[in-house]
């Protein structure tokens, strides 16, 4: 396999012109005609990672965020960006972001998030494209009984990986939820279609204190706040078997490394 043949799956999957404008999408460094046998899946483009991927021999690293969203000028060795893009240069590695065109994929980020999380059945955007009712931001879907709020908080923290401050709950602990609303990464610009919605409680991530408290106290959804790479973690599983589908023979790797930005807890 090439770069360009693995590179081609993931764009039928998460084609770049669904990314937002804003977004930076797609290869970061490497030879398209490269080969690839083994290809790391990671939420961050950070030095753990890019450790990880030397150690492991891994040819590629697929990441969502991107290295550089708002570009750059420079990839000098002594800036810390930089130092990756020459580690990763030096050693053979390419690297290859799918962000926000992943999030609204079908499966997607959120598709990922919600199943972590115990939902069941069929899922639907949060926010729908006006052009494809089955792709757009967030996912909404039911939980297979309504249970507390309490006992979904519990089904959640142990459905995600496990990070330093685990989830924070907003809401009466013994609501009965049943119709939940997930939106993987930072889902502040969903609060109201998660009201709009009318479901029982919306799960995302960094969550601010005045549009967390303002929604609670106007008696709209409940609120879990989880920890934002947890909520993204779970769809590295999701991409990484994209590459297990037809003609497609590269070995492949999910990150375990905790790279979320939050490292401890008191
Ligand atoms: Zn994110």
């Amino acid at each position: 396999m090439t770069l360009a043949d693995v590179i081609r799956e993931l764009e039928a999957a998460y084609p770049p012109a669904r990314a937002e404008s804003w977004d930076a999408v797609g290869l970061v460094c490497g030879d398209p005609a490269a080969p690839v046998r083994r290809v790391l899946f990671a939420v961050d483009p950070v030095g753990a990672v890019v450790e990880e991927a030397l150690t492991w021999g891994a040819d590629l690293v697929v990441t969502h965020h991107p290295l550089y969203l708002r570009g750059t000028t420079t990839v000098a060795a002594d800036t810390p960006k930089g130092r990756l893009v020459h580690t990763l240069i030096k050693h053979d590695i390419a690297l290859y972001t799918a962000h926000t065109n992943a999030d609204v994929a079908n499966p997607g980020v959120s598709d990922a998030l919600a199943r972590a999380v115990g939902l069941v059945g069929d899922l639907v955007p949060l926010r729908p494209f006006p052009d494809d009712p089955w792709r757009g931001l967030g996912r909404i879907g039911d939980l297979p009984e309504p249970v507390t709020l309490e006992e979904f908080s519990a089904r959640a923290a142990a459905g995600l990986p496990k990070t330093a401050w685990g989830i924070r709950v907003a809401g009466d602990p013994a609501r009965r939820v049943s119709r939940v609303a997930v939106s993987g990464g930072a889902g502040d610009s969903l609060l109201g279609a998660a009201r709009a919605a009318g479901v029982d409680v919306f799960l995302t991530a960094d969550l601010r204190h005045h549009p967390a408290s303002e929604f609670v106290e106007a008696g709209g959804p409940a609120l879990v706040d989880a920890a934002h790479w947890a909520t993204e973690w779970p769809w590295l599983d999701s991409a990484a078997s994209i590459l297990h589908g037809a003609g497609v023979t590269v070995e492949t790797r999910v990150s375990a490394t905790v790279t979320d930005a939050w490292t401890r807890g008191y």
